[in-house]
């Protein structure tokens, strides 16, 4: 007999995600170019329904989050019936790996794939299997191959994080008709709102013509992640198996109220895309004309892949970021420690960060 209570064995077993840095070591107050927000902040529309809502503390949210999801069908021209919303993606991945997998099920992700994905495999009771990766794109024959009779999901990126790249919606067709009919495909379009490529497919076409695929998004990319609200498209069962699952409040009525104003500001989505395409193109442009081998990317951050010489290291980089007031995040629990990641800040903050790396390639 144990003297006290002991967590589940595969609970014990996760290693807990570490969030990219946000102090400096001195507790200077740094810009946070690690964890992929909004660098123009949050939709004035949303600020203001927040706001707004400020009196109705006391009440009960609806449980059913109509207003938010008749939002997002009215601007993404979906079913809101096949909607579900979660506080963050985050709980949304944590609920889809609780219904579908079990003790000894499996999951297959992509090698440098999101670190949730092993998480909430792990707190379902499965193991996470890791296709390998060419040049840090994921790759559909390594994904299938990984499949075995206990996979019950296949979570995928599109585009992935943290190497920005993603699978065209030819590609992600094939996995998709490679696949088993009972397992669960679930396409994590994090960074939709930032995608250019024009072969890209966000997933609601896979969604309305399958019955195993689900889309996820969510509102933290774009302006909201201190709210925590997720949301995804997919299948009436999934939605079924969801809506028994969640708690019945699971998304605050302040988040729905300011996500639901989010959503209908297309202008300041439109607004942010362009300012990242802009930023994002300067910041690959500059990188690599200073010989730093920066990956392209559809997303709000860029990885930039850094040398073994002493001085010129990814940690270097690191640290002469962190003098200059910029935090970056590091990739050391991603398999990449050559490599930092940068999000898309600022104009002021990118050129701080183009003339930083550019001082340091100098001295080389
Ligand atoms: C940021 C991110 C999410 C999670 O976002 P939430 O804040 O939980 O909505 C999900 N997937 C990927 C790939 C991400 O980068």
């Amino acid at each position: 007999m144990s003297d006290k209570p002991n967590a589940h064995r595969s609970i014990m077993d996760i290693a807990a995600y570490k969030p990219g840095k946000s102090k400096s070591p001195t507790g200077q107050s740094l810009a946070k170019l690690s964890a992929n927000e909004s660098p123009l902040g949050a939709s004035p529309k949303a600020v203001e329904a927040y706001g707004k809502y400020a009196y109705r503390l006391a009440e009960y949210p609806d449980g059913s989050a109509a207003e938010l999801r008749a939002a997002i069908g009215e601007v993404h021209g979906l079913n809101p019936d096949r909607i579900g919303v979660g506080a963050g993606s985050d709980e949304i991945l944590h609920l889809l790996a609780q219904a579908y997998v079990g003790a000894g099920d499996e999951t297959v992700m992509s090698q440098y794939g999101f670190l949730v994905y092993p998480i909430v495999t792990k707190a379902a009771g499965g193991t996470c299997v890791q296709a390998p990766e060419t040049n840090l794109k994921a790759d559909v024959d390594a994904l299938l191959a990984a499949v075995t009779e206990k996979t019950k999901i296949m979570f995928l990126a599109n585009p992935n994080n943290p190497t920005g790249s993603y699978l065209t919606a030819d590609e992600i067709n094939r996995l998709h008709q490679g696949l088993r009919p009972d397992i669960l495909l679930v396409l994590d379009a994090a960074y939709a709102e930032y995608v250019d490529a024009p072969d890209f497919e966000v997933g609601i076409d896979l969604v309305n013509r399958a019955q195993n695929v689900v889309m996820t998004r969510t509102f933290s990319k774009i302006g909201l992640a201190n709210l925590r609200v997720g949301w995804f498209y997919g299948p009436e069962h999934i939605l079924d198996a969801y809506n028994r699952l969640r708690g019945p409040f699971n998304v605050n009525g302040i988040a729905q109220a300011a996500a639901s104003a989010a959503v209908k500001d297309i202008e300041f989505t439109a607004e942010l895309k362009a300012h990242n395409a802009k930023m994002r193109d300067m910041l690959v442009r500059e990188l690599q004309s200073n010989r730093y081998k920066t990956y392209p990317s559809q997303c709000n951050f860029v990885l930039t892949e850094f040398g073994d010489e002493p001085g010129f290291t990814a940690a270097d980089a690191f640290n002469l970021l962190m003098e200059k007031g910029l935090i970056v995040r590091e990739m050391h629990s991603y398999g990449l420690p050559n490599c930092l990641r940068i999000s898309i800040g600022t104009e002021e903050q990118m050129q701080l960060v183009v003339q930083s790396l550019q001082e340091m390639s100098d001295h080389g």
